[in-house]
């Protein structure tokens, strides 16, 4: 436990064991494949999808225990968003590896994450929030497949952004963490210091021991 601890603090992942160092959404979903503490895939049922949507203030906890109930009467259409979502993660996730290698996003990719925004029913909304008024996206749809609207619309915004340009794979061997690259020289290399950045520091003072 002591070492979550450590990480939440860090801001490497939150309390759900979920990382958090993506830099955006995108990147922490791309990431969510694994979760500090379990062994198996971070997303592996519907309760994970909303611990993953929770702990990273993306769903009430009440629209969270309406969803629950949900599943009891139709865990079909739930669990068919998660594997969607799982799906979507894994084809991300190849995306990221080849624009990190300079590659252009592949037209497959922008058919799917087109095809799933022009099927989500939405309106705009003028909310009073604590600095004025607010225009907000309304999804028009009170099932589990809202749950797949902000991580698509965030993937869709990181495609047209200049975090694109910035995505880095953690440098070391046996992690496979992305990371949008926004340190001030530019020169970050790991996904967190207080894990792999480190564990490289403590090899490289090893060897130098050794030498
Ligand atoms: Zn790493």
């Amino acid at each position: 436990m002591a070492r979550i601890d450590a990480l939440i603090k860090s801001g490497v992942v939150n309390k759900e064991g979920f990382y958090t160092l993506g830099g955006r959404l995108a990147i922490d979903f791309a990431n969510s494949y694994k979760r500090v503490g379990r062994e198996k895939e971070g997303l592996s049922n519907f309760d994970d999808l909303l611990i993953f949507m929770k702990s990273h203030s993306l769903l009430h906890e009440d629209e969270a225990s309406d969803l629950h109930m949900f599943h009891f009467q139709n865990p079909g259409r739930c669990e068919k968003v998660v594997d969607t979502l799982v799906e979507l993660r894994n084809s991300f996730r190849n995306v990221l590896m080849e624009v990190e290698q300079g590659w252009p996003v592949s037209l497959d990719f922008l058919e799917d994450i087109n095809g799933r925004l022009a099927g989500f029913k939405s309106y705009h909304k003028v909310i009073p929030s604590a600095e004025g008024m607010e225009l907000r996206t309304i999804i028009d749809e009170n099932g589990p497949e809202k749950l797949m609207f902000p991580i698509i619309h965030d993937i869709a915004d990181y495609l047209t952004s200049e975090h694109i340009e910035k995505t880095r794979a953690c440098a070391s061997d046996d992690c496979d963490l992305y990371f949008v690259n926004q340190s001030r020289n530019g020169r970050r290399r790991w996904c967190s210091m207080s894990t792999c950045g480190n564990r490289a520091k403590v090899n490289a003072y090893l060897k130098r021991q050794e030498a």
